[in-house]
């Protein structure tokens, strides 16, 4: 690794940036392009890389927030009034170009119950948005990272992670011997995800089961897992998410240390209460 002399405040930078393709992939997932010159020093890890998107609000021309204040941003964005301030989400970077200035960003529509899906169903080119991201590829935005001796990958994931397992895949060696499980509202929503990696991929469509129930948790639990010293990670829905790491760990006996685990969303609450009740609880 040649970044660890590397201050964690300049890891990370913001980059302003417009839309320049929105498609659907899928039935379930839009993949909105961003481009603009600043990109063209993005410096994403791939795999899990996540990164903070500010958005407007409907009618603001741009996102609104404090880009001169340095590492005192946070502070002034959160004195703004919620209702002007840029909308602040996290999402993962499906894919990177910076020959081309570009980043792509796979946004699960779930209607219009969030700014983020609701931005997402009405992306045009040309509409303005700012990321906070990697200014270096060694950053603590990329999550997934097997341990020395890790002899097969375990992956579980929703759609909303469904980018960043395609990442991991995408990022895999050879080689390596991956087990994943990817819950997904419709059967129009699988896809191919290429890899080096010897993967076998169990897709489990959810259909009319609300998001955060149990395919997954059961598809894990009947699984036979291959044997070997394995790295679990999981990412999704937070009930299933905690589900999933209770079962590979209490039950199958993983050592904790070698399961990564985020809750990407959780049912009836908005980003922003997630980010008010962990600073309450910090
Ligand atoms: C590290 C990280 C990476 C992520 N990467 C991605 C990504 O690449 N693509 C992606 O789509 N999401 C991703 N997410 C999840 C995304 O940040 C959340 O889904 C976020 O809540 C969406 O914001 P919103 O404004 O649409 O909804 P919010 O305003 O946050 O929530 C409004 C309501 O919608 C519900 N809700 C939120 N997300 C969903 C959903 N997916 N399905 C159904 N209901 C939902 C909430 O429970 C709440 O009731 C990631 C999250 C993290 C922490």
């Amino acid at each position: 690794m040649t970044t660890a002399t590397v201050a964690p405040a300049l890891r990370y930078r913001f980059y302003r940036a417009r839309v320049l393709a929105a498609r659907r992939i899928g039935a379930s997932l839009i993949r909105v392009t961003f481009g603009g010159e600043e990109l063209a020093d993005f410096a994403g890890g791939g795999r899990d890389q996540s990164v903070s998107l500010f958005l407007p609000h409907p009618g603001q021309p741009e996102p609104v927030l404090p880009l001169d204040a340095g590492e005192d941003w946070y502070a002034h964005w959160r004195a703004a009034d919620p209702a002007v301030r840029a909308v602040m989400r996290s999402y993962t970077i499906s894919g990177q170009r910076p020959e081309r200035s570009e980043v792509d960003i796979d946004f699960v529509h779930h209607g219009e119950t969030g700014p983020a899906s609701r931005w997402a169903g009405r992306a045009r080119p040309g509409d303005r948005v700012v990321l906070l991201g990697p200014a270096v590829a060694d950053n603590r935005s990329v999550c997934f990272r097997p341990p020395p001796g890790t002899e097969h990958v375990l992956l579980a994931a929703d759609e909303t992670a469904l980018p960043a397992a395609a990442g991991i895949l995408a990022w895999l060696p050879a080689g390596t011997t991956v087990r994943a499980w990817l819950e997904v509202p419709s059967a129009a929503d699988i896809r191919e995800l290429p890899t080096r990696a010897s993967a076998e991929l169990r897709w489990l469509v959810r259909g009319s089961t609300p998001p955060g129930g149990g395919p997954l948790v059961e598809a894990v639990r009947a699984a036979r897992l291959p044997a070997g010293i394995p790295y679990a990670w999981i990412a999704g829905e937070s009930a299933t998410v905690r589900a999933v790491r209770r079962h590979l760990v209490a039950e199958r006996g993983l050592d904790r240390r070698r399961v990564t685990f985020a809750g990407y969303w959780r049912r009836g609450v908005s980003e922003e209460e997630l980010r008010d009740a962990s600073a309450g609880a910090g």
